[in-house]
């Protein structure tokens, strides 16, 4: 099956309206009317707004968030439902990154939570799942990545197939240690065999590999066969580097 590239940047708490504004026009001039891939940028929350205003319905880049709350709405001082994310043009909202988990404390059980309120609202949940370094080194990375993920496709078990996975090993996050494309091809490959017991859609999910993608290492690490594209930290800041990575899409 074929499936279409996505290459997604997380801006995490970085920007301002003045950067945003020059960066979003630098990548819109770059990316061209058809990229050969899905294009997809997440800002902090607060820019959501002046993002929908520079992109357009019709442009050639998605917009995303960084999270969701898992409450459809109410006394949650500080949370953005999806119903709200929805209103602004969003498209897709990161559940589970590795940075929340590990700052937030957010549980599997709240991922799998995000991860149904952005489907319910009409959203793309990118769902993060991998594991630490220590997790790794005592042979645990599918154990860790086949929890993370089965805890969403429980409770969203008639929806799976709405998702897009990015296997996100924490070692790999801004550390610029990147998981060799044959390691990163193993999870995936496990992964995809995960969402394929859930039946054939489910075996069509993306799964993007994140952790120190880069200009340089995108080409290998999106030729291996169930990596489906990236989400990109770091170098989403930088537009000549975003624009590599999207090239290597081709
Ligand atoms: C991320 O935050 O999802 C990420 C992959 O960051 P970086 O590319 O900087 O490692």
């Amino acid at each position: 099956m074929s499936r279409r590239k996505l290459i997604a940047g997380n801006w995490k708490m970085n920007g301002s309206l003045t950067a945003n504004q020059a960066l979003v026009q630098a990548l819109l001039v770059g990316v061209g009317q058809q990229p050969a891939c899905d294009v997809v940028v997440c800002p902090p929350a607060l820019y959501l707004a002046q993002l929908r205003q520079l992109l357009t319905a019709s442009a050639p880049i998605a917009l995303g968030a960084q999270d969701v709350s898992q409450h459809a709405g109410g006394a949650f001082t500080g949370d953005v439902s999806a119903a709200m994310l929805n209103e602004f043009g969003v498209r897709y909202v990161i559940v589970g990154h590795s940075e929340r988990r590990q700052y937030q404390g957010e549980t599997d059980l709240q991922v799998a939570a995000k991860a149904a309120r952005a489907l319910e609202a009409g959203l793309t949940p990118i769902v993060c799942v991998g594991e630490t370094l220590q997790e790794r080194e005592a042979g645990l990375t599918e154990f860790i990545v086949r929890r993370q993920l089965s805890a969403v496709m429980h409770v969203n078990a008639a929806r799976a197939h709405g998702i897009v996975l990015a296997y996100e090993p924490v070692w790999a996050i801004g550390t610029g240690k990147t998981a060799t494309p044959d390691q990163a091809q193993a999870v995936h490959a496990a992964l995809r065999a995960q969402l394929g017991a859930a039946g054939e859609q489910a075996a069509g999910v993306r799964i993007l590999y994140g952790g120190s993608m880069n200009a340089a290492n995108a080409a290998d690490l999106l030729a291996q066969p169930d990596i489906d594209g990236g989400l990109i930290g770091g170098a989403a800041l930088k537009a000549p580097d975003f624009l590599k990575i999207l090239a290597a899409c081709d």
